[in-house]
């Protein structure tokens, strides 16, 4: 137990825990069992106010100028000091959300550490952009551009990678020389205290990272977007959130970075490899019981494999092992809350009355003792679903996926394409050049071929339509967290 986490967890506001208001507070809830684990300390106005402002002045301090290989070791130190407390920030990932312990071991965590060095790596090594150009007269100007940090970001993260979205954001943000005001979601706000007191013992000054815990609307994440000292946001979450964010910062006229919902499409061709598709697919399905963003929820499959696509699918489903998340052998956690798991229910009722065949799953799980007071629910696959319908066309967030049959390539490009939003796709053949072709036909900011949330963090990831604005990954990064000012210089 430490000050970040415990029975309280905590705002931190320029360098300090903040001692929690009893009244101004709320629980939170184990996902696997539904029980309360400890009680979140809900930011007024005048905390986000005092964030701001502590930020603000961090940045003056010295923070935006300091030298990038002084930014870069403490990038460096916070990766080594989140990997000699792993086992807690595993515990708050698991706590908070309920996904498997083997999951938060192997993904999660390691990627907020994978996030810190690949940035420090990507800020030291970046260059910046200068051109000679050459004047009517015969002689020459030097352009070149200076970044400097955008300022005080707004990050704003939800809950179902909360620790590896977090840092995605915040390692780039500070790499850059930036001071951050984050709301991490309601549900999941453990492991963004916890690591304040990472940050904090790595030798960040106070008021550069800042954390304060709320709901979106009427609270923390509406009074930080709210305030006028915010610089620009960044903010991951579902597209109606993303909406209203820009439309509170419109006034303003503050840059937006947006990683929003997704409604992923795999394309299976009847020259793949059977066995090795299906473990892939199921994992895009399946993993962290559906809420990726990544995640698969709509499968087509060439007609002539579909009834093998669709019975192995089926098979890997019923062989996933929902239990207790501490446990070793638990391949899938419960879904984040029971308000969420009404909104899946919704689908399947939905998926029901439009005929849709349900080839597993389908309803609530029994699984005894106290995991049934928790939001569980049955991995499920339908067929019989056509693309005019709702659980084909709206982003659900479950372990679910409509499997849908097709014919040519041209067909099934323009199904997967057919939908409003753009985040990701992945494409099943063992035909190279059918791969690249339809990987590259895909509108989305990522294409998988033989393969599914495989990432080089220096690479773009982002999504179109309603599934974005910019990306984020490498270089890309950069680019929002800071703002060139051209020098023109006359030779
Ligand atoms: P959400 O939009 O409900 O909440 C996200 C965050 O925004 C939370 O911290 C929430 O408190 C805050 N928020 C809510 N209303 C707000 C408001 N009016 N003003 C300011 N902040 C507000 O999303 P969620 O349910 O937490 O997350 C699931 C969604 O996130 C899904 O749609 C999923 O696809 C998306 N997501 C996208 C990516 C990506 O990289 N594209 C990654 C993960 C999740």
């Amino acid at each position: 137990m430490t000050a970040a986490t415990g029975r309280w967890i905590r705002n931190f506001v320029d360098g300090r825990f903040v001692e929690p208001d009893e009244d101004r507070s709320f629980d939170n809830i184990d996902p696997a069992t539904g029980q309360v684990t400890a009680r979140v300390h809900e930011a007024d106005r005048a905390l986000v106010d005092r964030a701001v402002t502590a930020a603000r002045r961090a940045l003056h301090d010295g923070w935006a100028t300091a030298p990038v290989r002084e930014r870069t070791a403490l990038l460096r130190r916070a990766a080594d000091l989140i990997e000699e407390r792993f086992e807690e920030f595993v515990a708050a990932e698991v706590a908070d959300t309920g996904k498997p312990v083997t999951q938060a071991r192997e993904l999660d965590v390691p990627r907020a550490v994978a996030n810190f060095r690949t940035f420090a790596d990507v800020v030291a090594a970046a260059g910046q952009e200068s051109f000679v150009t050459d004047l009517a007269d015969g002689r020459r100007a030097l352009n070149y551009a200076v970044r400097k940090p955008l300022g005080v970001v707004a990050v704003i993260v939800p809950w179902n990678l909360p620790l590896l979205l977090l840092t995605w954001k915040v390692a780039p943000a500070l790499a850059c020389g930036n001071a951050l005001v984050v709301k991490p979601s309601e549900e999941t706000p453990a492991t963004a205290a916890l690591l304040a007191e990472v940050l904090a013992d790595a030798g960040l000054p106070a008021g550069v990272y800042n954390v304060l815990h709320g709901f979106g609307g009427d609270s923390a994440g509406a009074y930080v977007t709210e305030h006028p000292g915010i610089d620009g946001v960044t903010f991951t979450g579902s597209s109606a959130t993303g909406s209203h964010v820009m439309r509170t910062v419109a006034p303003r006229v503050r840059p937006v970075s947006f990683e929003l919902g997704g409604k992923n499409a795999a394309i299976v061709f009847d020259d793949v490899d059977l066995d090795e598709a299906l473990g892939g697919l199921a994992r895009s399905v399946f993993t962290n019981t559906g809420q990726v963003c990544l995640c698969t929820e709509r499968v087509y499959v060439q007609r002539s494999v579909f009834a093998d696509i669709a019975d192995g699918l089926a098979e890997r489903a019923r062989g996933l092992r929902l239990g207790r998340p501490t446990d070793e052998g638990t391949t899938t956690g419960p879904l984040i809350s029971r308000k969420h798991r009404e909104k899946v229910l919704g689908y399947f009722d939905l998926a029901e009355r439009a005929g849709a065949k349900v080839l597993t799953g389908g309803g609530v799980p029994l699984l005894g003792d106290t995991l049934d007071g928790g939001s569980w629910i049955e991995p499920t696959l339908w067929t019989g679903l056509t693309q005019a319908d709702r659980p084909v066309r709206e982003e659900i967030f479950g372990p679910v996926a409509a499997l849908i049959p097709f014919d040519t390539e041209e067909e099934a490009v323009a199904l997967a394409n057919d939908t409003e939003y753009g985040l990701a796709a992945s494409v099943w053949t063992d035909d190279l050049r059918r791969g690249h072709r339809v990987a590259q036909a895909m509108n989305v900011g990522m294409s998988w071929v033989n393969t599914w949330f495989l990432r080089d963090l220096r690479s773009p990831f982002g999504g179109a339509g309603l599934s974005g604005i910019g990306r984020e990954g490498g270089e890309s990064s950069l680019h929002f967290y800071t703002e060139p000012t051209n020098v023109c210089v006359q030779l």
